[in-house]
């Protein structure tokens, strides 16, 4: 082992929702950071890490006009008051500002920025143990990272890890022909600031989500012609949201994580519903749908229909995928190219545990994954404890 190698029992990649919600239930079970004295410590050490630069996760990045009186609705962290925001506050800075408190009053310790590059089996294996059996808790993992200015860090040396990194970083962009020739600009969800950038021109809007209905009505608001392309007839449904509706989502996704399918995201599966505004928008002619264009050509597309419709932006409202690239090196994809899930953790492999994934992409499910992923993670090392003794 090189001497600058560090050690802890768990690290916590992300510093999201989800990964903030297993930090406070680990700091409840007495996990602390490596060397601290404090009195309720039990001995096990946790490392949090984060790319940020600062408190929020992806919230940090969220478009401007995005406040939390149009957001779904944000659950509160766990052990954390609700804080009062004026619903016109805007969520790229009142969430942060939310996290902020949270990391305060917990005082989580969390080094950032620092970006997790690679999560590999240690190939030195745990002393007394020649495999790397992700079962027994006997191996461990190795994780290389970089901090500020891609400085490389000392990697760390851990038992298990609660992998937290969110989708933000993975923008999802279909691939369609012509597209490299396009000349106009071309965006995604996680490039849109403003729609007053788009008055007077003509946009595409790609994708049949809340994000592309939320672009729809504020191009055309902002001035903008704005034609909305969907792959399949949106559906929008006139019963309210409700919890159960939620739970019905939730489930269809958990059920195809533990096939190990691949996943899209849980606000994908709860569908559509109307609200006055998009109710405005329908009246106005603006939530006109059309099937996705056939070819995409230097100056606009070609529909389906065989018609050319001219174009200055192509806004692909496309959605995410989980970023996980970092663990590949583990291999956990399975030949469906998803991973197969056992609640939380990797099912082949209990020392990684996914959360945000799947059933817990959004705010309450991030926050019921860290507290079961977190008992879990306890099992998990006791019995790898008692294996040794
Ligand atoms: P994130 O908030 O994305 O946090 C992940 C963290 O991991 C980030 O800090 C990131 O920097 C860090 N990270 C990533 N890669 C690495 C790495 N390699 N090394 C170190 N750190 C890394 N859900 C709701 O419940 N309500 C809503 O209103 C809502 N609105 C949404 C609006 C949009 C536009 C989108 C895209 C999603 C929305 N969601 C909403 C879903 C939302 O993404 C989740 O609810 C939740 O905020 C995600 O939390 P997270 O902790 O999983 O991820």
């Amino acid at each position: 082992m090189t001497p600058d190698v560090r050690e802890a029992d768990v690290a916590v990649i992300g510093a999201g929702q989800a990964g903030l919600s297993a930090a406070y239930h680990l700091w409840r079970r007495g996990f602390r950071s490596p060397g601290s004295s404090d009195q309720h410590a039990t001995g096990r050490t946790v490392i949090l890490l984060d790319a940020e630069e600062g408190p929020g996760g992806a919230w940090r990045h969220r478009w401007d006009s995005l406040t939390m009186a149009t957001v779904n609705g944000i659950r509160e962290l766990p052990g954390m008051p609700t804080v009062d925001t004026d619903p016109a506050e805007r969520s790229n800075q009142a969430v942060p500002a939310y996290f902020a408190h949270f990391e305060a009053r917990y005082q989580v310790p969390i080094e950032r920025p620092v970006r997790v590059l690679r999560v590999e089996n240690d190939p030195a294996g745990a002393p007394g143990s020649a495999g790397t059996d992700g079962g027994t808790g006997s191996a461990h993992l190795l994780i290389h990272s970089v901090g500020p200015d891609d400085t490389p860090r000392a990697p760390i040396r851990t038992r298990a890890i609660l992998n937290a990194t969110g989708t933000w970083t993975r923008p999802f962009v279909p691939t369609y022909p012509g597209a490299a020739e396009f000349r106009g600009a071309q965006l995604h969800t996680a490039d849109y600031t403003r729609a007053e950038d788009f008055a007077g021109q003509r946009v595409a809007v790609i994708g049949g989500g809340i994000s592309a209905l939320g672009h729809l009505l504020e191009l055309a608001d902002a001035g903008a012609a704005t034609h909305w392309y969907t792959r399949r007839e949106p559906e929008f449904s006139d019963e309210p949201f409700t919890q159960e509706r939620g739970s019905r989502a939730v489930a269809g996704v958990a059920e195809r994580v533990a096939a190990g399918l691949p996943v899209g995201s849980v606000v994908s599966a709860t569908g559509l519903f109307w609200t006055p505004a998009l109710r405005e928008a329908e009246r106005r002619g603006i939530l006109k749908r059309r099937p996705v264009f056939t070819r995409i050509t230097p100056h606009g597309a070609i529909e389906a229909d065989g018609a050319t419709t001219e174009l200055d932006v192509l806004l692909w409202a496309t959605g995410f995928r989980h970023e996980l690239t970092h663990l590949r090196p583990l291999r956990l994809h399975n030949r469906h190219g998803g991973i197969t899930m056992d609640g939380t953790a990797v099912a082949a492999d209990q020392r990684i545990h996914l959360l945000g994934y799947g059933p817990s992409a959004s705010t309450i499910g991030a926050n019921r994954a860290g507290r079961a992923a977190v008992a879990e993670l306890v099992r998990f090392l006791d019995a790898g404890d008692d294996a040794h003794d």
